[in-house]
């Protein structure tokens, strides 16, 4: 009996990571799926939209499905048929941040948002599930699509310029991040190419972005926006540019955002992508980072270059902000009784799923914030936007403050290990 339960498990594993193979299923090429996400503080609905065809897959072709159980919430395609998972995909949303601020005690909003996978060659089920307080995956929609339907729109909104500024090969085996400009004018976009060399080229000054080079495709989209800047709607400041971002999102000055994710989708769409980043043609400091939806930096400001990382940590590497002492409007952000899905930071409810084998054996939990540790990779109390109840693994990294000197090990590791998913 024990040999068959032993060999019925053995089975089992084995089906759950049996490969997907990506010719069997998809078409290389994308499917998008609109939707409009709604709700309150305390329900959130997904009433379906529209979708359509895009001409790219920047996604792996062999890592189908997400191994991370990153994201507050999850994308999955089912093979209608068999029932089959096919492939999945952690992430994160601005409704959900908005959905932890006090407006969203009192009022119901919607927003856009925008969910892609690969091309479906038969009819698929697609699922978005959503977690609980408890960090528990709920199901929230579901619908089935026939790739033959012919609502499936085909036209291409846009046609700008696509330049390539990093190549390192094929787009299914490289992390493709994509600029966007918003607010650099027809005449500022010199400005723009130059801006996007600039924080490439910083990018690869730090590790492990540094050490994985190759792993990367770069590109950037030419698209003008008609007036120069971005909104500032403290200071009464509006301005007309193609994807609409504005600073003072949710009450604080330096989050840079935009709601308007159909028409950046329609610009990203114009080349392979794995991650979008928006430029905002400013000199005024902020920015904004969301796993796996976009990463926004402003252009001008003298610490641009290490907001621009930083973004990256939350938008690619699903890391969450060390730090507790700067505003936000967030309330009950994180729930100290369950361990947060982010890899680098731990309410030590589960510390063994987090960094606890990086410690050294003489390292003391908690560790206190002395000089004696100052380079050590320890259990910090202090992260998350609370001071107490939640733990980072070290004193400085780039995800606390952007005076560090650099990410701390373990999100390094995290954003290497996210890194080589892309690229097989
Ligand atoms: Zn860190």
């Amino acid at each position: 009996m024990k040999r068959l339960i032993f060999i019925l498990l053995f089975l089992g594993l084995n089906q759950c990571f049996a490969q997907i193979k990506f010719e069997d299923y998809f078409e290389n090429k994308t499917l998008r799926m609109d939707y409009i996400h709604a709700g309150n503080s305390d329900t959130s609905y997904i009433f379906f939209e529209k979708f359509k065809e895009e001409k790219f897959w920047g996604g792996s072709t062999t890592n189908l499905i997400d191994k991370f159980n990153y994201g507050h919430y999850r994308l999955s395609v089912y093979d209608a048929k068999t029932n089959t998972l096919i492939f999945s995909k952690g992430y994160c949303s601005l409704f959900q941040e908005w959905q932890t601020i006090d407006e969203a005690k009192k009022i119901d909003k919607s927003f856009y948002e925008v969910a892609l996978m690969p091309f479906p060659k038969n009819e698929i089920t697609v699922t978005i599930e959503e977690r609980d307080k408890k960090n528990v995956f709920h199901k929230m929609f579901e619908m089935n699509i026939n790739p033959t339907n012919y609502f499936i729109q085909k036209e291409q909104k846009y046609n700008f310029n696509v330049v390539q500024v990093l190549n390192n090969g094929n787009h299914n085996t490289k992390v493709d991040i994509v600029f966007i400009p918003d607010g650099y004018t027809k005449d500022e976009m010199e400005k723009f190419k130059k801006d996007v060399d600039k924080f490439s080229k910083a990018l690869f000054k730090y590790e492990p972005f540094k050490k994985y080079k190759k792993n990367f495709n770069i590109w950037a989209v030419e698209a003008p926006s008609q007036e120069s800047g971005t909104d500032i709607p403290g200071e009464k400041v509006w301005k007309n540019t193609i994807v609409n971002s504005n600073f003072y999102t949710f009450d604080s000055e330096r989050y840079l955002t935009t709601s308007d994710m159909e028409t950046l989708h329609d610009l990203s769409s114009l080349a392979p992508c794995d991650q979008i980043y928006i430029l905002v043609n400013t000199a005024k400091y902020g920015g904004g980072g969301i796993y796996n939806f976009y990463n926004l930096t402003c252009s001008d400001h003298y610490a641009s270059e290490l907001v621009f990382v930083h973004e990256l940590g939350h938008g690619f590497g699903a890391l969450a902000d060390e730090y507790w002492t700067s505003e936000t409007s967030y309330n009950d952000y994180y729930d100290l009784t369950v361990e947060p899905y982010q890899p680098n930071i731990t309410t030590l409810v589960d510390f063994s799923s987090k960094w606890k084998s990086d410690l050294a054996k003489s390292t003391p939990v908690p560790t206190p914030s002395t000089k004696e540790y100052e380079s050590t990779i320890g259990v910090f109390e202090g992260g998350g936007y609370l001071e107490k109840g939640i733990y980072r693994p070290k004193q400085h990294c780039y995800m606390k403050e952007l005076e560090a000197d650099a990410f701390c090990l373990v999100c390094q590791k995290a954003i290497e290990s996210m890194i080589k998913f892309f690229s097989e």
